[in-house]
């Protein structure tokens, strides 16, 4: 076990559920990073060194990449499709955190860095088809990727391919797939589809006004990799000597937006009037997980059916809900 642990973003969603991992597996020395007032952070624990800091700043790489072995990149400004195609130049500033990291983590000796990049690197050419299969990770070339968040993936991608070149520090690059469940954003503009169709049925349900606004025509298609998976994934790709690439980490159950309605209605046990916003914000028309080489790497793929999954996260939501009300 290494001694020292850092999590950058561990307050946002992914981050917190990461510490939580780590600290299960029994890891002592964690130092977890977010920029935001510890009061907001999704998660927290006591016995982990938490720190607010702008990562962006390299002083505060420098000072969170301090005496650290493993350091896990979880930090970025970045929300769903709502906040990611009206915020590119936010979006793309989040190159600084993993910059500056980099050159922390090498200054420091850090033995292993990891990388949260994003679906959002594959080129828009190959995501016109709601009917696509998957996204293989070649796919991500020749370069066309979502303005200004993915480009930024892109370079960050990059970026840490050439420092385990030049500098040999070790780092893994895990390309996620709409991650979900509970502890998460569900409103305020940064929410993604899954935890978005949870809230506003949620609302309808208690309001009694039996109706759902849904960006797009409903039919664009995406996966969605539950939490749980997601971490295990990052775990495994983090300790992996054969993951020297960047990999897909997302699941293959492809949806339509309007089947994903369909089965939180099912979980809520209700049926709305749907109403189409075709001039919101919603991304390509196809996405999807292509899982061969991470199957072939790692003997293994994320696999919780999307049901189970959204079953946990309506029940979270709604308890978060009725809890402020
Ligand atoms: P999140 O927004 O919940 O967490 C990101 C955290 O980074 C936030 O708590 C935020 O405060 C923090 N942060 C932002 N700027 C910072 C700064 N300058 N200094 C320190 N902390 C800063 O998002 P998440 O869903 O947990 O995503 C984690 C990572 O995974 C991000 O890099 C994201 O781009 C990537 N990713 C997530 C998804 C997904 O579906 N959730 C999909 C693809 C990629």
């Amino acid at each position: 076990m290494p001694k020292k642990i850092l999590i950058a973003g561990a307050g946002g969603f992914i981050g917190g559920h990461l510490v939580a991992e780590l600290l299960r597996q029994g890891h002592k020395d964690i130092r977890a990073v977010d920029i935001k007032p510890l009061k907001e952070w999704y998660q927290r624990f006591p016995q982990v060194e938490n720190i607010r800091a702008d990562l962006q700043l390299k002083k505060s790489c420098d000072h969170a990449a301090k005496g650290m072995e493993h350091i896990y990149n979880l930090a970025a400004d970045m929300g769903g499709m709502g906040f990611i195609e009206l915020n590119r130049g936010l979006c793309m500033l989040s190159v600084l955190i993993n910059t500056h990291l980099l050159m922390a983590a090498r200054e420091a000796g850090a033995k292993r860095y990891f990388y949260a990049s994003s679906a959002c690197v594959y080129a828009a050419d190959k995501q016109t088809d709601p009917k696509i299969s998957g996204l293989r990770e070649a796919d991500a070339y020749p370069a066309m990727p979502e303005d200004g968040y993915g480009w930024e993936k892109l370079f960050s991608e990059r970026m840490c391919r050439h420092f385990t070149e030049d500098f040999k520090l070790t780092t893994r690059v895990a390309r996620f797939h709409n991650v979900y469940g509970p502890h998460g954003t569900y409103d305020g503009g940064r929410e993604k589809a899954p935890a978005a169709i949870c809230r506003k049925v949620i609302e309808a349900k208690l309001s009694g006004k039996h109706e759902i606004e849904i960006w797009g025509d409903g039919y664009q298609t995406r996966s969605f990799m539950y939490i749980e998976d997601c971490i295990t994934g990052i775990e495994k790709i983090f300790h992996s000597n054969k993951v020297t690439f960047p990999i897909n980490l997302g699941s293959a159950e492809k949806v339509s937006i309007n089947q994903l309605v369909d089965i939180v209605e099912e979980i809520a046990g209700i049926r709305l009037k749907r109403k189409y916003k075709l001039d919101a914000p919603k991304g390509v028309n196809g996405r999807n997980s292509d899982n061969t080489l991470i199957k072939k790497t790692l003997c293994w793929e994320p696999d919780l059916p999307l049901r189970k999954g959204m079953e946990k996260t309506y029940a979270w939501i709604y308890d978060e809900m009725t809890r402020r009300k």
